[in-house]
């Protein structure tokens, strides 16, 4: 038989780890999976899903700059996806239709709780940013009872915006940075875009509280600026999002095959593929 096919969508693409994720875990679960890796540009998006499941395609994982449109394509929606705006896995239905998961929150959820050990319950929370990234991980954050959840963002309307569509969830507040001086968070997550150009989010220097955790969303095979930025300023733990990166595939993973991958030894050998 041949194997099922599923493939990651983005642009650009060709520095993608996905498909090394899923061919370890398809390895793992003994499933007969195919995982490619495709540039998809903006423009030819649904086409390119259209042609991908007209040819049998079980699963697409979309990721920048296609999550919107995932999320436009999908037929229906999981509560999550539909509140985020944005669709990172799209799973065949048994009567052909096209479900839209967004499992980027729960992966960031479940790598800082199951693999560092950190409960985001009754702590102050703060995510820097209001672009996809952010949309996708308020309402899991939220799951956690934070004690508050405050998004800032470089265009405060952005941020206010999030802070209202989330609101039918729990309460969420939304700032500007310049409103951050003389608060103190337990947790920082970093979804802005900064890291991936050398950059930082104009942060002031001590809204770390003791025994605080900086969590960047993006990562490389070098720690991130926010990653360093989180050291430097005292952070118990500064970590960089490629735990996050195994654990919404696992979840993408377990939503197309029903099996539950083992992470730990993936994200172990990821990690050292990258040598820190
Ligand atoms: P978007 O383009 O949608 O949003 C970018 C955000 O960054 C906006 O809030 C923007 O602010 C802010 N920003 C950009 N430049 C600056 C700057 N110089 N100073 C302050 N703020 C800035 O990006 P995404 O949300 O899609 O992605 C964000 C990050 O999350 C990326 O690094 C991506 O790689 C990562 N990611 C990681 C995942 C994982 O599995 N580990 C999953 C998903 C995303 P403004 O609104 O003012 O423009």
């Amino acid at each position: 038989t041949a194997p099922d096919q599923y493939a990651v969508f983005g642009d650009p693409i060709s520095h993608s780890k996905s498909p090394k994720i899923h061919q370890l875990f398809a390895e793992q679960t003994q499933q007969l999976v195919q995982y490619t890796a495709q540039l998809v540009p903006a423009e030819q998006f649904t086409v390119a899903a259209d042609i991908f499941f007209a040819q049998g395609g079980k699963g697409l994982n979309c990721t920048i700059p296609l999550k919107e449109l995932a999320w436009a394509y999908a037929q229906h929606k999981t509560r999550r996806a539909q509140l985020s705006g944005a669709v990172n896995t799209l799973a065949l239905q048994d009567d052909g239709s096209v479900l839209g998961e967004n499992t980027d929150g729960v992966g960031l959820i479940t790598d800082l709780i199951n693999n560092h050990g950190i409960s985001l319950q009754n702590r102050r929370i703060l995510i820097l940013g209001a672009g996809g990234a952010s949309r996708g991980i308020i309402e899991p954050i939220l799951s956690q009872a934070p004690r508050q959840l405050l998004i800032a963002n470089r265009t405060v309307d952005k941020a206010v915006e999030l802070a209202k569509i989330f609101s039918v969830v729990g309460e969420v507040d939304s700032c500007g940075y310049t409103d951050l001086c003389g608060e103190q968070f337990d947790v920082i997550i970093n979804a802005t875009s900064t890291s991936l150009s050398g950059q930082l989010p104009p942060l002031p220097g001590n809204v770390l509280a003791k025994n605080s955790c900086c969590y960047d969303l993006a990562y490389s095979n070098q720690p991130t600026a926010f990653v360093y930025w989180g050291l430097a300023h005292g952070a118990e733990k500064s970590l960089d999002g490629l735990g996050m990166l195994v654990e919404q595939a696992a979840e993408a993973f377990y939503l197309w095959r029903k099996l539950r991958p083992a992470t730990a030894a993936v994200i172990a050998l990821m990690n050292a593929q990258r040598g820190y």
